[in-house]
């Protein structure tokens, strides 16, 4: 016992480390899905050690799910589940059903309870991770319960004791069938999804990139256009030079041709604005001539580094109000490409972008975020609600994910679940372009997949268990047919089982060679019984002769004095309570011995059997007893008897003997036979031993035949 003891803590011990390692790293699914499996540990330990050595086994396991989620309330949640497993274990409920059971009642509750109360999930992804880890918790039941299954020393541990419930082949069927439907159904699941989202989000990634490459194409031409427009424009107007009036009309044409530009101007050396369009901006805007652009990076840039410029953006200040771009190339005087005069300006439209933008959306959908060189928003699709101008900040890849793409939060940067996924960028003006794709949409569709695949699984578990019940009853309601008819007895056997044609061949079988044997046995039975009936009445017969032999005489086939001795008691009794009498003869054959002497043994033979036959013909009445009582005497014992007529019968008899010729064709011998009888008649009171009878009988013997012979003395007994 404490060996086993030690052995079962040992083994505990083991899967709580194996447990541990495995939940150490989580299998990433996708998104914040991750797959636990070192909970199996615990499983195996509930099922095959109990309740305790489970907890034991999970406080050790959990540890490794603590460490790499960091979340304390798997303690709570998955001990609870160990020991509900264990508990469940001892009642004999198998291990996949508790565990189903254990998730529906408590395990999705607590976690629902724990995940509003203690965790920032997001509502929206709330009621899909707690069914997941419910779900997970089944995978891991089902690994566990099938790693044991195939142990064979797992029956080593085996529950053992009374009260055990005995389960049916049914439920034994139904819980293996489902146990490996649950197993492949999940495991194909997990793999076919996992493929399908990486799929899927190879497409979404390749659709991005694609969207990022060709708007960033449209964004870098439209400003190369307009680069190129100012820049030829520079030159042109560096040619030769040109009044004031000249270059207005030179620069509105230039307008006209590139719409792009909302405003464009030109200063002089010192910054001031010499030229606008459009025109009207000079008749709003008071003092605009005057108008100094000398600190603004477009003027430096291109002024005193003499090179094109592209800005980045900012407030416009003066004409408009809108956030700008701003173009700007050095003009120069005629011949002289040192020593700039001045610059060309054009404040781009950024409405462009919104145009591409709206454009891209009607095909996918899709946002758009331009940031400049200092990361500040250009352009960004309406839907995201950024500021233009305002520094564009965004979260990334957060910790717990396990997305292919890279993502980005920008609303709620703190929160686990990604907010797009996105592809970026970058132009030749040094901007960003970052494509931007919800991310919310992926992950409905991941949901909807595993939902999809839970509603699969459980349906498959109810099919699974009709089916195996009813694959089942093929099997056990055939076999209790059998076996309730062989039970029943050989009479009503009517050789019909009920079996349909259509059982399995097994049972068929089955049932055709128990009904040989039973009709062999019946064969046997039947024979048995035959000579068992046979032995008996030999036996019986045996017994009669030996009856026969032990109470009859064999010469005369009378019965003898044993029969006689043994007879007396029930008569006189018989006698004594009915109040009446018993009259008892003995006859002596006179002169018996020179019968023998003359004619020969065989002649007495002879005589003995003629008076026993004459006797027997003289002494009819039901209760009349005839004994030979021993060689050539005999005795006969009369109840009930007419005491009136006895002597006379008596008489008849003795004169009846003596005129019997008796032949012996051996010798051609004939001669008669004279008896002597005595007897005596009393109540059946008179005396309860015979010989006190015969006493009697044999005196009145003994007088008749010294009164000559062939004499009858009779005598009534008186009672003393
Ligand atoms: P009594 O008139 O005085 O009776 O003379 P008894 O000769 O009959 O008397 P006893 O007792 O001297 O002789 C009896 C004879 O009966 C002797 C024997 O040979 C004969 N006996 C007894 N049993 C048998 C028997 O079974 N068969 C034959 N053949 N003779 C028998
Ligand atoms: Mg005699
Ligand atoms: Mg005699």
């Amino acid at each position: 016992m404490e060996k086993i003891k030690q052995q079962k803590l040992l083994l505990a011990s083991v899967l709580g480390l194996i447990g541990f390692t495995i939940n150490l790293f989580p299998l990433p699914l996708f998104a914040n899905i991750q797959l636990v499996l070192g909970n199996a540990s615990y499983v195996i330990s509930a099922i095959l050690f109990g309740p305790w050595y489970a907890l034991y086994t999970a406080s050790i396991a959990i540890t490794g799910l603590f460490i790499s989620w960091g979340s304390p309330h798997v303690y709570l949640i998955f001990s609870i589940e160990a020991l509900c497993l264990g508990l469940a274990r001892r009642k004999e409920f198998y291990s996949l059903y508790s565990s189903i059971a254990f998730w529906i009642a408590i395990g999705m509750p607590l976690f629902y309870l724990y995940a509003t109360f203690y965790s920032n999930l997001p509502d929206s992804h709330l009621p899909f991770i707690i069914l997941k880890q419910a779900i997970n918790g089944v995978l891991y039941t089902a690994i566990g319960s099938f790693l044991v299954i195939l142990t064979p020393s797992y029956w080593l541990f085996q529950p053992k004791g009374k009260g055990l419930r005995r389960q049916t082949f049914s439920a034994q069927l139904t819980y293996v069938f489902t146990l490996v439907i649950t197993l492949a159904l999940l495991l194909a699941a997990l793999l076919f999804n996992n493929q399908f989202i990486k799929r899927q989000q190879d497409l979404l990634s390749q659709n991005i990139n694609e969207s990022a490459l060709h708007i960033s194409n449209l964004a870098q031409a439209y400003i190369d256009t307009h680069s190129l427009a100012l820049n030829s424009a520079a030159s042109w107007l560096s040619l030769n030079k040109r009044d004031a009036e000249q270059q207005q009309i030179a620069l509105s044409n230039l307008h006209q041709h590139y719409p792009g530009f909302i405003t464009m101007l030109i200063a002089n050396e010192t910054g001031k604005i010499q030229e606008a369009s459009p025109v009207s901006l000079f008749i709003e805007t008071d003092n605009l001539k005057n108008l100094d652009v000398s600190d603004r990076d477009y003027f430096i840039e291109a002024f005193i580094n003499q090179n094109p410029y592209i800005s980045p953006v900012f407030l416009g200040r003066g004409f408009g109000k809108d956030p700008i771009v701003a173009i700007s190339v050095p003009l120069y005087a005629p011949g002289n490409t040192y020593q700039p005069i001045g610059i060309i300006e054009g404040s781009l439209d950024l409405n462009r972008f919104k145009e591409i933008d709206r454009t891209n959306k009607l095909f996918r959908d899709q946002y758009i975020v331009i940031a400049d060189q200092q990361n500040r928003i250009i352009f960004s699709s309406p839907e995201l609600a950024i500021q233009p101008l305002s520094d564009f900040n965004y979260s990334e890849d957060n910790a717990l994910d396990s997305t292919l793409l890279p993502t980005m939060n920008i609303h709620d940067k703190a929160n686990t679940a990604p907010e797009y996924v996105y592809a970026a960028n970058e132009l030749d003006t040094g901007w960003t372009l970052y494509v931007l794709n919800p991310f919310r949409p992926l992950v409905v569709l991941v949901e909807k997949m595993y939902l999809a695949t839970f509603a699969i699984l459980a349906l498959s578990l109810i099919v699974t268990f009709i089916i195996t019940r009813i694959i089942s009853a093929r099997l056990t309601r055939p076999l209790e047919r059998i076996a309730n008819k062989f039970s029943t007895s050989i009479a009503n056997d009517n050789n019909d089982y009920g079996i349909d044609d259509d059982s399995p061949k097994e049972i068929y079988s089955l049932y055709t060679r128990l009904k040989q044997s039973k009709s062999q046995l019946i064969g046997y039975q039947l024979a048995l019984e035959e000579k068992v009936a046979l032995r008996t009445f030999e036996l019986e017969q045996a017994n009669q002769q030996l009856k026969s032999l032990a109470e009859k005489d064999p010469l005369t086939g009378l019965f003898n004095r044993r029969y006689a001795e043994e007879q007396f008691p029930l008569v006189q009794e018989n006698c004594q309570r009915s109040d009446d009498v018993i009259a008892i003869a003995i006859l002596d054959l006179d002169k018996f011995k020179r019968v023998n002497d003359t004619y020969g043994h065989l002649s007495g033979d002879l005589t003995l059997k003629a008076v026993a036959r004459l006797l027997e013909d003289d002494f009819q009445r039901d209760g009349d007893i005839i004994v030979r009582f021993g060689g050539e005497e005999f005795l006969v014992i009369m109840p009930h008897c007419n005491t009136l007529k006895i002597e006379s019968h008596l008489e008849n008899f003795k004169q009846r003997l003596a005129k019997i010729v008796i032949e012996n064709p051996d010798n051609n011998a004939s001669f008669t036979v004279t008896t002597s009888i005595g007897a005596v008649i009393g109540n059946g009171t008179y005396n309860d031993a015979l010989e006190d009878w015969i006493k009697q009988a044999d005196f009145n013997l003994y007088q008749a035949k010294n009164n000559g012979r062939n004499k009858l003395v009779f005598t009534t007994l008186q009672e003393t």
